[in-house]
């Protein structure tokens, strides 16, 4: 306000960093369920995924898109969720704090807020909380290559508690049995025992579990219902008005190869 401005105490505002990410770069920020280890256990998740857990979770991320300025895309996976910003965003003076803090903030209240639509019988027992991280990428290379780094991570942990969880609740071994078993084992041979011993081929896998929820807007046709003001034989009728919109919409698809970038050249704009 006006008085601080002015009074004798407003030099502490020196005090404070620049924290300006670097201009024209991507910046990217990162969250992280904390505890969600325990969160998962105390709130009985389906083992090894949860579809309401990834739902909601990606009911906030596009809650953030849609309320937060200049995100253009946004990937998640398991507990977490990255969003990154325009190249050329201004927002905030591009200031790495008010960033991470509005992204955590409005995606925890969200998590709060939309629980009960996707835990109907799940009470939510404490506050849950997502730590951030504001990372810069210099060109579109290394843009790529982090989300590319971060879907390797969902399709390595995937295959992993798919045959895990699947040792232990289908063939009966204990946590630390499972583990042992699956110790030294590569890619094929997780495949191997699914596609053996459970019948289960991972190529069958759901692609949201594989491949994690891409975000990006798309143009969406939205009809909506509304009295309008008209001639007075027909007054008071509905009439359905639609619009074009754009949303971001989930896909489940593969960011690693280039078909993606090249379907979508306008994320890189
Ligand atoms: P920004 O997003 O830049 O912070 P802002 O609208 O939040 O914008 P602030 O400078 O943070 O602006 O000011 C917060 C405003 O919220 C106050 O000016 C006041 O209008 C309102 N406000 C906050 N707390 C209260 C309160 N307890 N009672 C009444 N009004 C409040
Ligand atoms: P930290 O606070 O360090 O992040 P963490 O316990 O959250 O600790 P993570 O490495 O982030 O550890 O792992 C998140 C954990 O949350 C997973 O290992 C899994 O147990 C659980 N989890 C998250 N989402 C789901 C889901 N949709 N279904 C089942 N389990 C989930
Ligand atoms: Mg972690
Ligand atoms: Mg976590
Ligand atoms: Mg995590
Ligand atoms: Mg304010």
């Amino acid at each position: 306000g006006v008085t601080m401005a002015k009074s004798k105490f407003a030099y502490v505002r020196d005090f404070e960093t620049d924290d300006t990410c670097l201009p024209h770069c991507w910046v990217v920020v990162r969250l992280d369920g904390r505890s969600f280890h325990r969160f998962a256990e105390r709130h009985n998740f389906a083992k090894p995924n949860d579809k309401r857990a990834l739902h909601l979770m990606t009911r906030c991320a596009q809650t953030v898109m849609e309320e937060l300025e200049d995100i253009v895309l946004a990937y998640g996976q398991s507990d977490e969720y990255s969003f990154v910003f325009r190249r050329k965003s201004n927002w905030f003076k591009r200031r790495a704090s008010k960033f991470m803090t509005l992204v955590a903030s409005q995606f925890a209240s969200s998590y709060v807020f939309y629980w009960p639509e996707y835990f109907e019988d799940q009470p939510l027992l404490y506050p849950p909380g997502f730590d951030g991280r504001v990372v810069v990428y210099p060109n579109n290379q290394t843009l790529k290559d982090y989300l590319s780094w971060r879907q390797v991570d969902c399709h390595i942990n995937n295959l992993y508690n798919t045959v895990f969880w699947a040792l232990v609740q289908q063939a009966g071994l204990t946590p630390v049995q499972a583990q042992e078993r699956l110790k030294g084992t590569v890619a094929a041979d997780k495949q191997e025992i699914l596609f053996s011993e459970f019948n289960i081929n991972y190529n069958n896998e759901p692609l949201m579990y594989k491949k994690g929820t891409v975000l990006i807007w798309q143009k969406v046709e939205e009809v909506t219902t509304k009295e309008v003001k008209l001639p007075a034989e027909i007054e008071g009728q509905k009439m359905k008005l639609s619009q074009v919109r754009a949303r971001p919409l989930a896909l489940h698809c593969d960011i690693i190869g280039d078909a993606f970038w090249k379907e979508h050249p306008e994320i890189l704009e």
